[in-house]
């Protein structure tokens, strides 16, 4: 079965990164095969960040907009969006793999009397219905579920897949779905009093900006103590490699690869690190990548942006004395 129609959810006021939506979008396309993709903008002057999604090959923007959608209101959104499916009834409709996304996409679905398959890690349409294979138990186990009878509703988790190969589409339709009359736009359940930025340590590896990994070359916990230093001087997160991560270095979390997260950072710092295929799968595509290692045979300094040939651990103590001094200097 092919998927007539695929919607990608995108809800501005729930600050869903670029990336979850590029990666939203590759998915809805393979769905979608020969049918068609439109993005759901959700809130209020919308135009421009439908216009951003241009990039990732999208040309049709379906639009529910009204200022009092500014901020993130759950049952009014669930509520606008289960009735412009109801109405115009898309075959699939993706959600954001995050918390408010999950959220929305949940109250989404008891509105419809739908599923809502939260979490997956790849779905299917197979047989008239969906199958997809969904992370429960904190990843530690995978459930396999079958559904028939479309709309399908569903999640991926964040990183899974990547953004697909796109070409960025020259023209932008934009087409207003209206508000639904019954829906009190008015009633508030709650107070949005903003967002604030995550401290880097401990945010997902997906979001950072700059990561900084570490692999069986960095020694034991002592050498990631030297990492995390660096991390904090340069406001980066802590990503690993898969021996790192089972010795216990670093929790799973910070696993980066094919069993890991795929991360797009502006900078990975790639310490220790030798370059195996499946390590390469989950950063290959940062926009900067520097590795450290001590054989200049280390396949990772095919992909790097600028290879270091030496131990890490003289490069990583200078780098964090020179950028103490350096934030010295600027206190
Ligand atoms: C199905 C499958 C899935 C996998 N999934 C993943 C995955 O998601 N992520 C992942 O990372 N791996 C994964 N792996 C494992 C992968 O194949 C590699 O074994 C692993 O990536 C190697 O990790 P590493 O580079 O830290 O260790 P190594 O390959 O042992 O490399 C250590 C590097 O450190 C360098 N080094 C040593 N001492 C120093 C020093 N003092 N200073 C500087 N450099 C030093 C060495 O020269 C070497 O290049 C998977 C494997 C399989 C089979």
């Amino acid at each position: 079965m092919t998927a007539a129609e695929t919607w990608v959810v995108v809800v501005p006021p729930l600050r869903q990164t670029e990336l979850v939506s590029a990666e939203l979008v590759g998915e809805a396309r393979r769905l979608a095969g020969n049918g068609s993709v439109h993005v759901l903008l959700v809130g209020n002057d919308l135009r421009a960040a439908g216009q951003a999604l241009a990039k990732w090959g999208i040309s049709s923007c379906l639009l529910i907009e009204d200022e009092r959608l500014s901020s993130y209101q759950p049952e009014r959104f669930a509520r606008l969006i289960a009735s412009a499916v109801a109405k115009h009834d898309p075959t699939v409709v993706l959600f954001a793999g995050t918390v408010l996304g999950a959220d929305l996409g949940a109250r989404v679905g008891t509105e419809l009397d739908r599923r809502f398959h939260g979490q997956c890690l790849n779905f299917e349409l197979s047989n008239g219905g969906i199958r997809v294979t969904r992370a429960v138990s904190g990843g530690r186990q995978h459930q396999i579920e079958f559904a028939d009878g479309a709309p399908f509703l569903l999640s991926l988790v964040p990183g899974t897949v990547g953004p697909g190969a796109s070409s960025p589409s020259k023209t932008m339709l934009f087409t207003d779905l209206g508000l639904e009359r019954d829906i009190d736009l008015d009633r508030e359940c709650f107070r949005d009093l903003g967002f604030v930025a995550a401290d880097p340590r401990t945010m997902d590896i997906l979001d950072a900006d700059v990561i900084v990994a570490g692999g069986r070359g960095v020694g034991g916990p002592v050498g990631f103590e030297l990492l995390e230093e660096v991390a904090e001087q340069l406001e980066a997160s802590l990503g690993a490699s898969r021996p790192a991560v089972e010795a216990g270095w670093a929790p799973y979390e910070r696993l980066v690869g094919q069993t890991g997260r795929t991360v797009h950072p502006k900078l990975y710092l790639a310490c220790g690190i030798s370059g195996a295929p499946q390590h390469l799968a989950g950063m290959r595509e940062a926009e900067t990548i520097i590795a450290i290692n001590t054989d200049p045979n280390a396949p990772i300094f095919g992909v790097a942006t600028l290879g270091v040939v030496a131990d890490l651990h003289d490069v990583l103590s200078a780098l964090v004395s020179r950028l103490r001094t350096r934030h010295k200097g600027v206190a």
